[in-house]
């Protein structure tokens, strides 16, 4: 059965210099000779007129790339048009290529699903590039660009590799089970590398979430009593230039957040206003709730007003000394000579005057890169990594906690785990996740 060819605009909407239309599939060619005649040397950018498929009116003068297959990024023949970025080239463009036989608009991520299909990306390089796509800061680039790249892919092929590597040991001691110093000796190496590899899957496993954090973004959450100025505080830092202002229509949050780029590093800073306004009795309930939000943050500014009585913070947030910063705000009204010398490492601040905000956003910086930097490795950068990782590592635990008498069973075990990155990697069973990882893309991608 042949599929359809597909094609979207993959640049940006709105008016712009360029606009990048994208072709893939069998009439990918056949679109180029009937529009921009004649075909382009493969992979050369060459200028054409563009003209409409069936009244043959001239439509744009474009660049245009031929890019056959099995070389492209989906696998099937490919062209792009670099068209001018108006309304009305991309409409009447688009509206050609729809006139043609067996050519359609393409879904959202549709390009991306038959890349996945043709062995192009994994699993996991589909969701870095669907990361790269939806990257705001450097470190967010970075990790996107490095996972797309197969980053994941590499680590998580080679641990299946090494899995397969141990079952082959264990039928070497089942082959030889005669022989007994032969079996048992494979039986143990087989023991040895599953032992090897679960630790390093763990250790993968157990890095502070630095993966997580930089895709999601460092999240840091004000707590404090109220007038202390926490409100202000948000406000001021939302308009330095660290701030990311990204308009996302339709979402409604109980919590005023900030997003901001420090040094690269995402980190979202969000006010409980919402909270915040309850009175009376409800109150309880709404600092609760607060103190269960600052606990779950990776850091808690506790903000305080300079002059007014000192006021520690709630022993809830104790338990979470390492994760709390002391900000005194409203240096401005302390005067050169403040009252009380201010506690130790504490940040000293002014939202009216701004005065203190560089030297707090640097510290956020530095405690959010020692959170987030340090290793080489690639790390896993969602709860789905996470989650088929654990289980390879229940499986592994099965392998590791049973007798090796019963050979049978315990390759199983190494079966289980194998599975479990097998669908990691998109390798296995993975229709019900391709929906719902795919439909995050935009039409184009
Ligand atoms: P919140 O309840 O902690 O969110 O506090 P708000 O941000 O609503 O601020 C409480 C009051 O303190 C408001 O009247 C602010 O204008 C004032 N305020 C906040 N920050 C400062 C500051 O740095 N200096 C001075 N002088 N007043 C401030």
């Amino acid at each position: 059965m042949t599929r359809d060819t597909i094609f979207a605009l993959s640049s940006g909407h709105g008016r712009a210099g360029v606009a990048v239309i994208r072709i893939s599939g069998g009439m990918a060619r056949t679109v180029l000779e009937r529009m921009a005649p004649p075909l382009p040397k493969p992979r050369f950018a060459a200028f054409r007129h563009v003209r409409h498929a069936l009244t043959g009116e001239r439509l744009d003068q474009a660049l245009v790339l031929w890019l056959p297959g099995p070389n492209s990024e989906t696998g099937e023949d490919m062209a792009e048009l670099h068209v001018h970025g108006s309304r009305a080239v991309i409409q009447d463009t688009l509206a050609s290529l729809g006139g043609i036989d067996g050519c359609r608009l393409a879904a959202p991520g549709e390009f991306a699903r038959r890349a996945f299909e043709a062995g192009k990306l994994d699993l996991t390089g589909v969701e870095g590039l669907a990361d790269l796509i939806e990257a705001e800061t450097s470190a967010q680039r970075r990790q996107a660009l490095q996972q797309a790249e197969g980053a994941l892919r590499h680590l998580y092929d080679g641990w299946r590799q090494q899995l397969t590597a141990a079952a082959a040991l264990l039928a070497a001691a089942i082959d030889f089970s005669d022989e007994s110093d032969v079996g048992s000796d494979a039986a143990r190496r087989a023991r040895d590398e599953v032992e090897a590899l679960q630790r390093t899957i763990r250790s993968h496993l157990d890095d502070g979430h630095r993966g997580e954090i930089v895709r999601q973004g460092f999240q840091v959450v004000l707590a404090g009593p109220p007038n202390a100025g926490k409100s202000s505080l948000l406000n001021a830092l939302a308009r330095r230039d660290a701030a990311i202002v990204s308009d996302e229509p339709g979402t409604t949050r109980d919590v005023i957040e900030v997003k901001l780029d420090i040094g690269g590093l995402p980190v979202v800073v969000s006010d409980t206003a919402g909270i915040r306004e309850v009175t009376g009795k409800v109150e309880q309930e709404g600092i609760r709730r607060t103190l269960g939000r600052a606990k779950e943050a990776d850091l808690v500014l506790w903000v305080t007003d300079g002059a007014a009585p000192a006021v520690a913070p709630p022993a809830m947030l104790s338990e979470c000394a390492d994760r709390v910063l002391m900000v005194v705000n409203k240096v401005d009204l302390l005067g050169s000579r403040p009252p009380r010398p201010l506690p130790a490492g504490a940040a000293a601040v002014s939202a009216l005057t701004g005065s203190g905000l560089d030297a707090l956003t640097r510290s956020i910086g530095s405690i959010a890169a020692a959170r987030t930097g340090g290793a080489e490795a690639p790390p896993l950068t969602q709860a789905r990594h996470r989650q088929h990782l654990e289980s390879c590592c229940a499986a592994l635990d099965s392998f590791l906690s049973s007798p090796l008498d019963d050979i049978e069973l315990r390759a199983e075990d190494l079966r289980r785990a194998a599975l479990a990155l097998g669908r990691l990697t998109g390798s296995i069973d993975v229709e019900e996740v391709l929906g719902e990882i795919f439909s995050r893309f935009c039409i184009g991608k």
